[in-house]
Parts: structure tokens; C-alpha cells; sequence
């Protein structure tokens, strides 16, 4: 199958918004954003997975194909942003172009997070070479409200989504670095990793409420670093906070659990940090979404970063994961 038949059979499927004056087939898609917002602004961002940096070679085309979509709207959900459009460049090698189930598979991953929240694929690129995925995600944001890493304020709380460190476990067991205790722990770890749930609903919710936000990829300590420098403070986090799921704290033991939390990379949850008057008000929202809301800390003027266990300091030797080194 050459590269044309490829983008009709897999690549051409949805139906095209009204906004999308020429869609996927000619040298540009042609959109006018139908804006809704008072102060909307596009939120533009791109992600790319390399196989063998992002994932296994090995992992399953259909995972891969939302892992890689979730990422993208994990950073529009980090700005408060509200999913529109997207386009697809995909590297892949001659031997997967051919095999259709891998390609079917791709494309049904794709598609099934993608309508979730009417996400439209307006266009991309085809080549043959090394597999890897580029997305380029376009959503709408109030620029006034947007969640932004610069906002945090000294005494802000600073809460977590979720639960963390699970795709960390998922791929110690992937890697084979640990041997999982049951099926059903190696099920709910490995779902984590290659099925993360972006949370775009809770950014949403954010907007207005928080004062900054990030999306946890390469590691909570590592990410939220990236907040205190934009907005120039410190922090102080409880170790014993950190929201860990059962099968973590099953598989490796609390103290390990609490590491991979705090460390570990690829769990998509949001990081944010907000006034503690708004405390009541953020629950009723993460209630009404059913997704835990957790506090592990505060914003503290002294630009340092300290996690305390029991009240003691206590250091780790990689706060996350870092390209190039
Ligand atoms: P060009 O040569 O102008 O770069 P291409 O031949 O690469 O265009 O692509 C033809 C059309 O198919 C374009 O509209 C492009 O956006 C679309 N397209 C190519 N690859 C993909 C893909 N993986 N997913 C969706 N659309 C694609
Ligand atoms: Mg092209």
C-alpha cells in the first residue's frame, strides 16, 4: 500500500466540523475557529514519541496510538484549553506501513480517544523511516484565565490529580526490572502506561481557580520545578501525601511507591497549585468529575524545593526524566 492509499484508509475517517473549511487532501487544511471563549486565544502544542525513547518497540499499535494523541491533549489540558483540531505526522517503517492489522489497530486508537472529545484530525505527513509520532495539537483558551506555569504565589496549596508513579511501575515491569506480583497488579499498572487519561475536563475546571498548572510527564519534582522557576518560588512537599494507587503500594511496598510518585514519569496527571480559600471549591469540582484531587504541599517564597518525609528532609538523586543527558 503506498502512502496515499495508507492516509485514505486510515488517516481520512470522522466527521468534518463546520469550521473546517477543507479538511485532510490538499496542502493545508483550512479552518476558521469557531470561538466560543471571551478572551479565546488558540492554545497550539506539539509531542512527538520516538519508539525506543517513548516506548517499546513492541507495544501495542492501538495503546500507542492514544498514548500518543493523550500526551498532546494532556498539555492542553495543563493550560485549561478546550481540544479542536490536530494533525498526524507519522514515521514509519516499510515493514508496519504493510501490515494492515498494525495499521487498523493505529488508527483505532487514534479515533477512539480522538472522539471522545471531538478531536479532529485535519492533516499531517506520511514518511517511511524510523517509527515515531508527531502531533500537533490546536485547542481554544481563554488567554486571561489559561493555566500558566508562572502564576504560583507563596502560601498557594499545591495539589495533584489522580494517582502517580503507576506508569513508572508499569515500566519497571516492562522492563523487566521487577516481576509482577498478580495479573491483575501487571493489568492496572500497564493500563496506566499505555492508556494515560488526559484530564481535560479537570484544566477546564482549573481555569479561573488555580493559579498555575503542569502536566506531570517527566516526573512530579522534575515538572513541578518548572513551575517554581517560572513563578520564582519554592515549595515544600509532603512525601507522605503523594497519592499512590493500591497496585503500586502491592507491587513495590509503600516507600518505593512514594519514590516512583514523586519521580517516576508518564502518568499525565495535572499538577497545580491554588489559594487554600479555593480548596472547597476545586472538590466539589474533582466531585463532580469523580476524579481525586490530593494536596502534597505549599508554595514557599524561598526559591527551594523541599520534600519532607515524617517532617524530615529527604533527598532523592533524580527528581525526573531528562532528554540528553
Ligand atoms: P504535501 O505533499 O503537501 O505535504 P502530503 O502528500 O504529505 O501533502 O499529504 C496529502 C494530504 O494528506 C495532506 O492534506 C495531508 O495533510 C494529509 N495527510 C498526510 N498524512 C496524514 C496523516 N497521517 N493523517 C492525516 N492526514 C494526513
Ligand atoms: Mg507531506
Amino acid at each position: 500500500m503506498a502512502e496515499f492509499d495508507l492516509i485514505n484508509r486510515y488517516f481520512n475517517l470522522g466527521h468534518t466540523p463546520e469550521c473546517v473549511k477543507l479538511d485532510k487532501g490538499d496542502d493545508c487544511a483550512l479552518v476558521v475557529p469557531n470561538f466560543t471563549l471571551k478572551n479565546s486565544s488558540l492554545a497550539i502544542t506539539t509531542d512527538t514519541l520516538v519508539s525506543g525513547t517513548h516506548f517499546l518497540p513492541d507495544i501495542l499499535p492501538h495503546a500507542l496510538a492514544y498514548r500518543a494523541l493523550a500526551t498532546n491533549l494532556s498539555d492542553l489540558a495543563a493550560m485549561g484549553a478546550n481540544p479542536k483540531w490536530f494533525s498526524l505526522a507519522l514515521c514509519l517503517p516499510k515493514e508496519i506501513s504493510q501490515n494492515e492489522n498494525w495499521m487498523a489497530e493505529f488508527s483505532r486508537g487514534l479515533f477512539e480517544l480522538a472522539n471522545q472529545h471531538q478531536f479532529h484530525l485535519i492533516g499531517g505527513d506520511t514518511t517511511s523511516g524510523p517509527l515515531s509520532i508527531t502531533i500537533n495539537a490546536i485547542g481554544e483558551v481563554d488567554h486571561q484565565t489559561a493555566l500558566k506555569r508562572s502564576g504560583a504565589k507563596p502560601g498557594d496549596k499545591i495539589c495533584v490529580s489522580g494517582t502517580l508513579g503507576d506508569a513508572a511501575g508499569a515500566l519497571a515491569l516492562l522492563l523487566a526490572t521487577a516481576q509482577p506480583k498478580t495479573p491483575a497488579i501487571e493489568q492496572a499498572l500497564l493500563s496506566r502506561f499505555n492508556y494515560p487519561t488526559a484530564r481535560v475536563e479537570l484544566g477546564q475546571a482549573l481555569s479561573g481557580l488555580a493559579n498555575s498548572a503542569i502536566d506531570i510527564s517527566d516526573g512530579l519534582l522534575a515538572d513541578l520545578t518548572h513551575i517554581l522557576k517560572a513563578s520564582n518560588c519554592g515549595a515544600q512537599i509532603e512525601l507522605e501525601k503523594l497519592p499512590c494507587s493500591a497496585p503500586l503500594i502491592e507491587q513495590f511496598g509503600v516507600e518505593q511507591a512514594r519514590t516512583l510518585a514523586a519521580t517516576g514519569g508518564d502518568d499525565y496527571e495535572l499538577c497545580f497549585t491554588l489559594e487554600q480559600t479555593k480548596l472547597d471549591l476545586l472538590q466539589q469540582h474533582a466531585q463532580s468529575l469523580n476524579l481525586a484531587v490530593t494536596c502534597i504541599g505549599e508554595i514557599t517564597a524561598t526559591p527551594e524545593l523541599t520534600v519532607t518525609l515524617n517532617q524530615q528532609p529527604i533527598q532523592f538523586s533524580q527528581t525526573g526524566y531528562q532528554h540528553f543527558v
